[in-house]
């Protein structure tokens, strides 16, 4: 029977932006579900992804007070910036929906109504702190005092981030509230409880959690962790309901209570798939009652398993739902090694990366080819970033046709020879292997396997030379063949790639003029006579320099220099001005200084002191730098003359452009002998010529 699968990614919270730590997950899920997408109808019939942003909370509820909106409107505004951000990263949901919708508010009641019949819903008084002046309930993040253990001013109510002790909020010393500064009163308040302590709960888990295929290994030894020997009775009633002032659903026949985020974001999967049901006309039931055939699967990070394990199957389960088939885990992302931190720049937004020009596509390949199946973290290093993009994508992948495609054109008219051939017989053969390791989420399997192919057939153009045969008389028909056979290689390679890099397959597929390749393309070779388009250039190197100006864009500190451009020019002069301590010659030939030639200068527009400049370095291009020295110089006479750059500072975005280096100036800071004065080399010097 073909299968019908059903994938979700976890939901983003709505008062904050997309990060290259989220995009880990959805570049993975995408991947997965592209993959299913492109297998033949009788074997995969259907494969739906849904998402929604997680709405509610007091976290938004307070974020919207603070911004003077709504938290409707403040929802809204997250939800637009998301889909663009996703949709920027090529994340293709059949639905990006909202937990604050009527479909998901359906199913938080049916399946609270259903617990609550079968006995699982339990009322309890509890006592918790209460903000005097805010007249709320606070949650524990929201409370903050000084640890317990180790005295540390500060710290949050849960945990210390200083000696790392976990706590309660009780326990907390000389406790305030976080959102007025208030000293917190502990007050009774009237809770919901779902009873996962109930033996009928513990003992659906303790068989769920062991079922193959439900969990990876990691992650069922840490449920069975949890959970404790047969028997025992470790787990404890979760409290699902939280006091107004809330901004969520309120509990049926319970005024004033509202379900916890936690219950309704889970259902919110539910909510955005019924939603694509309606305006799609599929089945919800077929994929939901408790019976069905179809596959379920959830991927989340590694720190929402307990939620995803544990809380939402015994729901679902209780409630007379499916359950998941399976819940794929993945580790976090650090950058360099480290933790993502905003001082550093590593804590990069989606939109910043596109915004720097970056090609979504880098980023989706090198996840790709660091993911697997295990909650491992990937780390994503920059130096690396860049040198297998360069040599895997460009250097090996795209080279293939960008050697061979031309002869086509030049010489035979576009048309294409005989095009399989014996030595692409592995390449074809590995169809299934391939499949298998996209499908067991061993991505990173997959491209090393595929990358291995492209060596070869790099290997086969190498041996042939077209270049050479196309100088030979006599040697058209052997050229002919060559290229066709590896434009045909180059076809095969961009259908196992598809799923990790869609636009540049489409732009192949509009080049080879094919329609979508599907996995099942691979035994059909382009036939002989089929002719091409003219090749145009597919994918370009990363240059180290956009990394290094999307790390600068996201340094924290310099984040709103971006936009006051009196600001950009007092960063220029302070750059300048800056006297420092003795250093030693090893931080000194840290600085790479390099003769340039002034090719082009000009004003720029609304800006006070600066001037464009257009700088030869002895490199493939100038480069554009942005100089303080309007006061002194008149552009136009600088034209053509010599001077000194600083030419590896880091590429920092200004309001009118990239500033790609910095030019040396002389200037008496104490002001006797006032002007600028520009350095120049003697004569002979040339561009490119290192300064020591
Ligand atoms: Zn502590």
């Amino acid at each position: 029977m073909p299968r019908k699968i059903l994938v979700t990614s976890a939901l983003p919270y709505a008062n904050g932006a997309i990060h290259l730590g989220h995009l880990v997950e959805y570049i993975q899920t995408d991947i997965w579900v592209r993959f299913q997408k492109m297998q033949p109808k009788d074997k995969v019939a259907e494969c739906w992804y849904v998402c929604a942003d997680d709405t509610h909370g007091t976290p938004i509820m307070l974020r919207a007070e603070k911004d003077g909106v709504t938290p409707e409107a403040l929802i809204e505004r997250a939800h637009g910036e998301h889909v663009r951000d996703f949709a920027g990263f090529h994340i293709a949901f059949d639905n990006f929906h909202s937990t604050h919708s009527p479909e998901t508010r359906e199913y938080c009641e049916i399946i609270y109504e259903r617990l609550r019949r079968a006995g699982l819903i339990e009322k309890r008084a509890i006592e918790q702190y209460y903000d005097p002046v805010k007249q709320l309930f606070l949650p524990d993040r929201f409370i903050k005092g000084e640890c317990p253990k180790c005295g540390a001013p500060d710290q949050y109510g849960d945990n210390c981030e200083v000696c790392g002790a976990a706590y309660t909020p009780n326990e907390l010393k000389n406790p305030y509230s976080a959102v007025s500064g208030a000293k917190p009163e502990l007050k009774d308040s009237e809770h919901y409880f779902f009873r996962l302590s109930d033996e009928r709960c513990q003992g659906f888990l303790r068989r769920w959690t062991r079922e193959a295929g439900r969990l990876q290994p990691e992650a069922a030894n840490k449920m069975q962790e949890w959970l404790g020997a047969e028997g025992e009775n470790r787990l404890t009633d979760w409290d699902i309901s939280r006091d107004a002032p809330y901004f969520g659903f309120e509990i049926p026949g319970a005024p004033g209570k509202y379900f916890y985020v936690w219950l309704d974001a889970p259902i919110g999967y539910m909510g955005s798939f019924k939603n694509l049901c309606h305006r799609r006309g599929i089945d919800f039931d077929e994929y939901f009652r408790a019976d069905t055939q179809t596959e379920m699967y959830h991927f989340i990070g590694k720190d929402i398993l307990y939620f995803h394990a544990l809380f939402w199957p015994a729901k679902l389960e209780h409630a007379g739902f499916r359950t998941p088939s399976g819940i794929f885990a993945h580790g976090f992302l650090t950058v360099d090694g480290v933790k993502m931190s905003k001082s550093r720049g590593t804590f990069i937004t989606a939109e910043s990366y596109l915004k720097t020009g970056l090609d979504p596509e880098w980023l989706r390949y090198y996840y790709a080819a660091k993911l697997n199946a295990t909650m491992e973290d990937i780390d994503l290093n920059l130096e690396d970033f860049v040198a297998r993009v360069n040599s895997d994508l460009v250097g090996k992948y795209v080279n293939i046709a960008s050697r061979c495609a031309g002869f086509i054109g030049k010489k035979f008219g576009g048309k294409l020879a005989a095009t399989g051939a014996e030595w692409q017989k592995p390449v074809r053969s590995a169809s299934a292997r391939i499949a298998e390791a996209y499908e067991q989420r061993e991505f990173g399997r997959a491209l090393r396997e595929i990358m291995a192919f492209a060596d070869m057939a790099n290997v086969f153009v190498n041996d042939r030379k077209p270049w050479e045969l196309a100088q030979r008389a006599g040697q058209e028909a052997e050229l002919h063949a060559v290229c066709s056979q590896a434009i045909e290689a180059f076809r095969l390679l961009t259908l196992y790639l598809k799923p990790v890099l869609p636009r540049l397959a489409q732009a192949v597929e509009a080049f080879l003029g094919i329609a979508p390749l599907a996995w099942d393309d691979v035994a059909a070779p382009l036939p002989e006579g089929h002719a091409i388009e003219a090749y145009r250039h597919l994918m370009t190197r990363i240059d180290p320099r956009q990394v290094a100006a999307l790390v600068e864009a996201n340094k924290e500190s310099l984040a709103p220099a971006a936009e006051a451009p009196a600001k950009d020019e007092r960063t220029e002069e302070k750059a300048v001005a800056e006297t420092t301590a003795p250093i030693g010659i090893d931080d000194f030939m840290k600085v790479e200084l390099k003769v340039a030639r002034i090719v082009d200068a000009g004003q720029v527009e609304g800006a006070e002191k600066l001037v464009r400049l257009s700088l030869d370095v002895g490199e493939e291009k100038p480069r554009q730098v942005f100089a303080g020295i309007k006061s002194a110089y008149d552009p136009a006479q600088l034209i053509g003359r010599m001077t000194v750059v600083v030419a590896n500072l880091a590429p920092r975005k200004m309001r009118f452009g990239v500033s790609e280096g910095m030019i040396l100036a002389a200037s008496d800071s104490k002001g006797k002998t006032p002007g600028i004065f520009l350095l120049a080399p003697d004569a002979g010097a040339s561009p490119g010529m290192r300064v020591k």
